[in-house]
């Protein structure tokens, strides 16, 4: 179903570097760690940015019960979220072909207060195992207060174009001949040494799940 003023058929402009295919799409969210939400406060367009996971065709946030944000989104209103994974600069010989390699996915829905306890809990434990895959069999589970403390919000994707930009340098024909350094800087996203927190208990093993983390 089209969401009433936007498009997600793509743009005239590179259509090519438009997807539909859900696979694609899933495949960045799954990536992602954290989202854009833009919803409108009266008059006022607002994006805010928050973590989020997926499950099937729902993207899921949690925040507190105490905030703003959350509390707006409880109500059911339609959002628009985007999540964007920077691969690489691109560095055309010309100023003017300079680019970026991305994948980018804009997603549209309604959001929906999680209520039943099954799906609150199967978000936090999603939630979590999306950030740290294997955190959720270790760290102390959510007590029921943390629970009470906290909301969860699904969106479910009724609509959504993905956008990606993956090769070299386009450079017209009449610049290939400058002497100008052309070609791609690749960007990851890189985790440093994990640091333990020795406040508690001190030398715990580093979990074997930390001892190569990456996205
Ligand atoms: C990487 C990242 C991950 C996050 N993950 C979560 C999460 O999982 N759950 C969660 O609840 N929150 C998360 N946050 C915080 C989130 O962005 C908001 O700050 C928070 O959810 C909004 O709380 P609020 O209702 O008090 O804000 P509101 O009362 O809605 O905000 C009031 C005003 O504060 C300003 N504001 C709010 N948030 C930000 C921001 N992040 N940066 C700059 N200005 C801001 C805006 O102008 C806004 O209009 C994350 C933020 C970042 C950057």
């Amino acid at each position: 179903m089209k969401t009433k003023g936007h498009r997600t058929e793509g743009s005239r402009y590179y259509p090519k570097r438009y997807d539909f295919d859900p696979a694609m799409r899933n495949a960045i969210l799954d990536e992602g760690l954290v989202c854009h939400v833009a919803f409108q406060r009266e008059e006022q367009p607002i994006i805010i940015p928050t973590g989020y996971c997926r499950v099937d065709n729902t993207l899921y946030l949690h925040g507190s019960v105490g905030s703003h944000f959350f509390m707006e989104m409880a109500k059911g209103i339609p959002v628009c979220v985007s999540v964007t994974l920077l691969d690489g600069l691109v560095l055309a010989r010309s100023v003017f072909n300079h680019s970026m390699n991305y994948r980018s996915v804009v997603a549209f829905g309604v959001t929906r207060l999680v209520e039943s306890d099954e799906e609150r809990w199967m978000a936090a434990e999603r939630f979590t195992e999306h950030v740290v895959p294997g955190r959720w069999a270790d760290a102390r589970k959510p007590s029921a207060s943390d629970m009470k403390k906290t909301m969860f919000i699904a969106v479910d994707i009724q609509d959504a174009s993905v956008k990606f930009r993956a090769h070299g340098v386009g450079d017209d024909p009449e610049d290939m001949q400058l002497d100008v350094w052309a070609g791609v800087i690749p960007l990851r996203l890189n985790a440093q040494l994990p640091e333990a927190d020795e406040s508690g208990i001190p030398n715990i093993p580093l979990p074997e799940y930390l001892t190569d983390y990456h996205r």
